[in-house]
């Protein structure tokens, strides 16, 4: 029997990082191989990103690249999933003729069925329904048989936050938490296949298990994360510093396989934005936070997200911002210029700054940034860092690259035999996006 293959391409954050690797498994079962081309594949999907506009042109120019091959093989078939999908449904039907089918963010159990459904009578279908809670935590993604030292592992799915700008409680749904014994027997398995670095994904894991009764809080699951063998490392993403409670922070003193770097997004310094965001925090309690972290770990380094140009944001509050940056000293930024979203409260108020302005503003930021993150990293030469070796790099023949606790690529000579290790690494330079190191032990 001919094998089919299918070539998928995947945009925006970590949640959809992993929908792909369920999907992967899923149209495994089906007899579908995953390849690089997709002018070779008999289906081809799109995993997308609504977070911004850009995002979502981007995914619309790429399903356009899709056009012209299907004009060329009729029999292609075509899908769109993620939080596009989610939130247009089943009008991209009608908007591109050439597509099959859509599934959304609760629906990525459903594609097997689906693709076969159009391979068999080429129905087109679309499955954008949100599911209750029991069948969701039915549907957790729970991944195995990958190669890798590094991996995420779900623990949590949906917003309940509503920030005004944001769309993700629209396109992911309700706040759920997994339960903790599946996560914990999901590690204690990927620890057995060799995986040394975990990673908590959910849009806000700080309030891991504030909606169950009798579930272990964020503090408590990272605690019997800490106490299973084989796993080196954990790392969590993303943290909401409204639901950063000082037994998290104590945390960082505490755990010894947690690694010292946490990504806190603060999107803004000023308080009337803060307000109008509905983030729930103010800049005097973020930075709070930050010294409290400090405190307790000193050598902790943070990265955030800040959103520039917001609905109303002036002069003052964009040099609030950039004073706050001075002060916290983020080891990295992701700045992004505002994007109104549909369906979003702040994509009714009205706006203060001019596009220009706005790229002004934004340049000057990480002009900013690039300099304090320099700083940060120059400092490193001289230093001997604990690397994880997550294999060999692309730089060529006995190059290994590995990451830092701080989350940096540090890249150096080395054995292969040396994938999986935790090394130490003297560095010997600084790049804008890396490390260069040279072995000191194994
Ligand atoms: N749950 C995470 C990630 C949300 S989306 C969190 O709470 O941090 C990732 C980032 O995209 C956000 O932190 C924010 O900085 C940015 N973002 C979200 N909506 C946006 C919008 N409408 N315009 C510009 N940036 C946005
Ligand atoms: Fe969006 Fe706010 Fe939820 Fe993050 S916490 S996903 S920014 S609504």
């Amino acid at each position: 029997m001919h094998t089919k293959s299918f070539y998928l391409e995947t945009f925006g954050c970590q949640m959809n990082v992993v929908d792909s690797e369920r999907i992967v498994d899923l149209l495994a079962g089906i007899g579908y191989q995953q390849i690089e081309e997709a002018e070779q594949a008999d289906l081809v999907l799109l995993n997308t990103c609504a977070v911004r506009d850009k995002a979502v042109r981007k995914a619309y120019g790429h399903l356009g690249n899709f056009k012209p091959l299907k004009e060329r093989n009729p029999a292609l078939i075509v899908g769109m999933g993620g939080c596009i999908a989610q939130q247009e449904g089943k009008q991209l039907l009608q908007q591109f003729p050439y597509l099959d089918l859509v599934f959304g963010t609760h629906n990525v159990h459903r594609l097997p069925e689906m693709v076969q459904q159009v391979a068999d009578s080429r129905v087109r279908c679309e499955e954008t329904e949100f599911l209750d809670r029991e069948t969701r935590l039915q549907l957790f993604p729970s991944r195995t048989g990958q190669e890798a030292f590094t991996r995420f592992v779900t623990i949590m799915q949906g917003c309940d936050n509503f920030c005004s700008y944001c769309v993700v409680p629209y396109v992911r749904g309700r706040e759920i938490s997994r339960p903790s014994g599946e996560i914990l027997a999901e590690i204690r398995e990927l620890a057995e296949q060799g995986v040394r670095e975990i990673t908590l994904i959910g849009q806000n894991v700080n309030s891991y298990g504030t909606k169950e009764e009798g579930e272990l809080s964020f503090p408590e699951l990272l605690e019997k994360v800490n106490n299973i063998d084989g796993v080196d490392r954990i790392r969590f993403t993303t943290s909401h510093p409204k639901d950063l409670s000082d037994e998290l922070i104590h945390c960082f003193g505490r755990l010894e396989k947690l690694c010292k770097h946490l990504h806190l997004p603060v999107q803004c310094g000023s308080d009337n934005i803060l307000k109008a965001m509905n983030r729930g925090y103010t800049r005097e309690r973020y930075l709070e936070i930050v010294c409290r972290l400090q405190q307790v770990c000193p050598d902790i380094r943070l990265s955030t997200d800040i959103i520039v140009g917001f609905p109303g944001e002036t002069e003052d509050d964009f040099a609030e911002t950039m004073s706050l940056l001075e002060m916290v000293r983020y080891t990295e930024i992701y700045s992004f210029i505002y994007s109104p979203r549909r369906g979003t409260t702040a994509a009714d108020m009205k706006d203060e700054f001019t596009a220009k302005v706005k790229q002004v503003h934004f340049n000057r930021m990480l002009e900013l940034q690039q300099e304090i993150s320099r700083q940060l990293w120059e400092a490193d030469v001289g230093t001997v860092q604990e690397v994880l070796v997550e294999g060999e790099s692309k730089l060529g023949e006995g190059q290994l690259f590995g990451r830092s606790t701080w989350n940096r690529i540090v890249n150096f000579s080395g054995p292969a035999e040396l994938a999986g290790r935790l090394v130490s690494v003297n560095i010997t330079k600084a790049f804008r996006n890396s490390l260069l190191g040279e072995l000191v032990e194994h």
